[in-house]
């Protein structure tokens, strides 16, 4: 009897150390980080008992990082939040291919690389904010920008931005090259000041009076209302926003985007991690921690995010081309010598 509790034993504990070794885990490379992802990946790792490592830094950083550990790179999932970032990682030849029914099926085409080399899971759009005391009719398109009655009103951040690059290579796919030129070149002419900051400095950029025009994403405005920021919060009142071009392709959206490794150890679980980020659960997380909007069609918004209304987005530029006109918008640029 003894012996054979004895024996037992030893074959429990052997068998505990198979499964320690064997621990089923993910090893996540993002350049998206929130407090609040704590209990995104706890939610996980409850529901599937894959645990998951995360290094989180900027995505040229972690980028270069996954290129430097080559072959023996532990990272199975890489996390940007913009498609410039993910066409270059795809175009780098660091992401693979996923297949996954959940993936393609929940994540709408426009906002997923077309041989599934990433997955946009959340999406901000670009918009036009105005003074509301001294702009009566703002610009309803993009296009619109480049009248010259703008002179001397807008503020952008610089042409290196990537949220730009991205806007300027929407405008590539939707109006032509040429007209993308001209678009830039009417911007700039109509700038207020030269680029300085970040989004949030151009909405205060229209508090202190510099600018009647500001070209920001969405959710720099509403974490005016979430927090006291300095220059925009105790006036927020005074912004008021445009959907562009609702009577066209509709408005600009990038997106946060996940792929996985080419050299990824643990690729069913990073699958599992993936499909995981399409769940209600996940897609409210990814959306309500940035006032973003789901990348899932029909996953309901928060109060904060639908503050801003609903409205039409163009879905029929696809992402991916964020990414492979971004040279030739980072040239367009140049050539009219946009900051
Ligand atoms: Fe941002």
């Amino acid at each position: 009897m003894k012996r054979f509790a004895t024996r037992l034993t030893a074959a429990l504990s052997l068998s505990a150390m198979a499964a320690t070794a064997m621990a089923a885990e993910v090893n996540v490379y993002s350049s998206r980080h929130y407090d609040t992802d704590d209990a995104l990946y706890a939610k996980f790792t409850e529901e599937t008992g894959i645990e998951v490592n995360r290094i989180e830094g900027k995505a040229d950083e972690l980028m270069a990082r996954i290129e430097a550990e080559g072959a023996n790179s532990p990272a199975d999932v890489f996390i940007a939040v913009d498609a410039g970032r993910m066409f270059r990682a795809a175009d780098a030849g660091m992401l693979q291919a996923v297949d996954s029914d959940v993936l393609s099926t929940k994540i709408p085409a426009h906002i997923r690389h077309p041989e599934n080399l990433w997955f946009g899971v959340s999406q901000r759009a670009r918009v036009i904010f105005y003074s509301k005391d001294r702009v009566e009719n703002p610009p309803q398109t993009y296009e619109e920008l480049t009248d010259e009655k703008w002179k001397d009103s807008i503020c952008i951040r610089t042409s290196s931005n990537i949220y730009n690059l991205s806007l300027l290579a929407s405008i590539i796919h939707a109006d032509g090259e040429e007209a993308a030129k001209e678009w830039a070149a009417g911007v700039n002419a109509n700038l207020a000041r030269a680029p300085q900051g970040g989004d949030t400095d151009q909405l205060r950029g229209i508090i202190s009076g510099e600018c009647d025009l500001a070209v920001s994403n969405h959710y720099y405005y509403l974490r005016g209302f979430d927090q006291d920021i300095e220059g925009l919060t105790a006036e927020i009142d005074q912004l008021g926003w445009v959907w562009p071009n609702q009577s066209d392709r509709g408005v600009h959206m990038n997106v946060t985007g996940v792929g996985m490794l080419a050299n990824a150890p643990n690729t069913d679980e990073a699958k599992a991690l993936m499909e995981f980020f399409t769940s209600e659960f996940a897609q409210r997380h990814f959306a309500e921690q940035n006032n973003e909007y789901p990348a899932v069609p029909g996953i309901p918004l928060d109060d904060d995010t639908a503050r801003m209304g609903y409205f039409i987005i163009d879905n029929d530029t696809p992402t991916e081309v964020y990414g492979s006109n971004a040279a030739r918008a980072q040239a367009i640029f140049n050539e009219v010598n946009f900051p």
